[in-house]
């Protein structure tokens, strides 16, 4: 790998870094404490992430995205983060697996979500399957042209401004090594569809502003042309994009992490006790110390990973390192920050107590630190035993 930024990713960290500076931070505090973003706000950060060029920025080309490569991605991904999601989740980055929409799906679906006329949302998680994904109850049954779903969904970010939601439901059921396995489908479910019911979620301690809704389908019935990829084969349009996710959380994990150094050692500098910036005592000192290399070391594994990804040679379980250790990372660091702030840092008048909360959602969603594991040592494992 060369460790050597080009000149186009460094202008394009750059541009990133002086649009959050610019057009996000300032809102940060507000959106926080009323734990809500107006539809203006989030119209106007659309509209300026789409005149900046970084809207969809995840997209390939062909399609009007940013085209990017996965390194270039992470990079533009660790600088955002630098921002609470509530705000940077509106320089949207549609779900890859529209990718998978064919016919009038593409001028219906995909098109829309790229150039920021719709947006969508992933509905997998229910009450009874969160990390066992494979346990969901929402069953969709055919009905001659139609699909009828009945189930629930819960933890949806932010389908309530959504038009429309990917939603995965049981097909059919099959074996599988002795075991029952359910074959899944995934669909495209239009904002106002009968039987499909939108509701907001609990409140959420990390992210303020970043809401998620519950879905509720009462004999929702879909004409089959809503079928995302092939009857039966959700698990294929969903996973290659979910793994690539992992490592686009890592990199926003890196990026919280090095905010929190950032202003802790601003902090260490300025404030004095017994006559002396603490940052002058080594139990300080080595606190920042511990936090700056973990964060190269995090920062490292997660371009290393998504350079591997542009190569096509990442594994599954390597995205699940860059992952489990990027966000165990920021939980450390963001800790450690709290404790260099001393009682500023639990105060709701600075950012250090929001990036402390914000941090802890990292090592649960995309795939919880003990998944991650899972997946890791499924990885390392298999050839072994037979
Ligand atoms: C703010 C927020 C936004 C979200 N957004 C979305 C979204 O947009 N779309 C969507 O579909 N989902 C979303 N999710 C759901 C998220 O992906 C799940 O919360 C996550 O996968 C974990 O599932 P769970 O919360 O049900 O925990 P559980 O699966 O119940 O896990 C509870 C604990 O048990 C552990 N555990 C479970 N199984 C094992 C095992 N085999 N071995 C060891 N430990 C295990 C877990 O690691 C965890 O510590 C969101 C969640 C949150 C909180």
């Amino acid at each position: 790998m060369n460790f050597q930024l080009t000149q186009e990713q460094e202008m394009l960290v750059e541009a990133v870094r002086s649009f959050v500076a610019k057009e996000l931070l300032p809102h940060e505090e507000a959106v926080d404490r009323a734990d809500a973003v107006s539809p203006e706000l989030a119209a106007q950060i659309r509209g300026k992430a789409i005149a900046a060029g970084f809207y969809a920025f995840n997209m390939p080309e062909e399609v009007g995205g940013g085209g990017l490569d996965y390194l270039s991605q992470a990079l533009i991904e660790r600088e955002l983060s630098k921002v609470s999601w509530a705000l940077h989740v509106f320089v949207a980055r549609p779900s890859k697996i529209l990718m998978a929409c064919k016919d009038e799906q593409i001028n219906d679906y995909l098109l829309p979500c790229v150039q920021g006329e719709k947006t969508d949302c992933f509905a997998l998680t229910e009450p009874g399957a969160g990390s066992d994904a494979n346990a969901i109850k929402t069953r969709a049954v055919r009905q001659g042209d139609d699909f009828v779903i009945n189930g629930s969904k819960h933890f949806i970010s932010h389908a309530g401004h959504a038009d429309f939601a990917i939603v995965f439901a049981v097909t059919d059921t099959y074996e599988h090594n002795g075991r029952k396995r359910n074959a899944v489908t995934a669909f495209l479910v239009d904002r106002g569809t009968m039987g499909m019911t939108i509701r907001r979620g609990p409140k959420c301690v990390s992210n303020r502003g970043y809401h998620t809704y519950e879905l509720f389908f009462d004999d929702c019935r879909v004409p089959a042309s809503k079928v995302l990829g092939e009857v039966g084969k959700g698990w294929e349009v969903a996973n290659a994009w979910l793994t690539a996710g992992r490592v686009m959380v890592a990199a926003n994990c890196v990026g919280q992490a090095q905010r929190a150094l950032d202003l802790s050692l601003q902090w260490a500098a300025d404030r004095k006790q017994f006559g002396q910036a603490i940052g002058s005592y080594q139990g300080v000192s080595f606190k920042l110390a511990d936090m700056a290399t973990q964060i190269r070391a995090a920062e490292m594994l997660t371009l290393h990973t998504a350079w591997k990804m542009d190569q096509g040679s990442m594994t599954d379980g390597e995205a699940g390192m860059a992952k489990l250790f990027a966000s165990e990372v920021l939980g450390k660091v963001a800790d450690e920050a709290v404790q260099i702030f001393g009682g500023m840092g639990l105060m709701d008048e600075g950012p250090v107590e929001r990036i402390w909360r914000n941090a802890r959602i990292e090592r649960i969603w995309e795939g919880t630190s003990e998944i991650q594991r899972h997946i890791i040592a499924r990885e390392l494992l298999r050839p072994l035993l037979r």
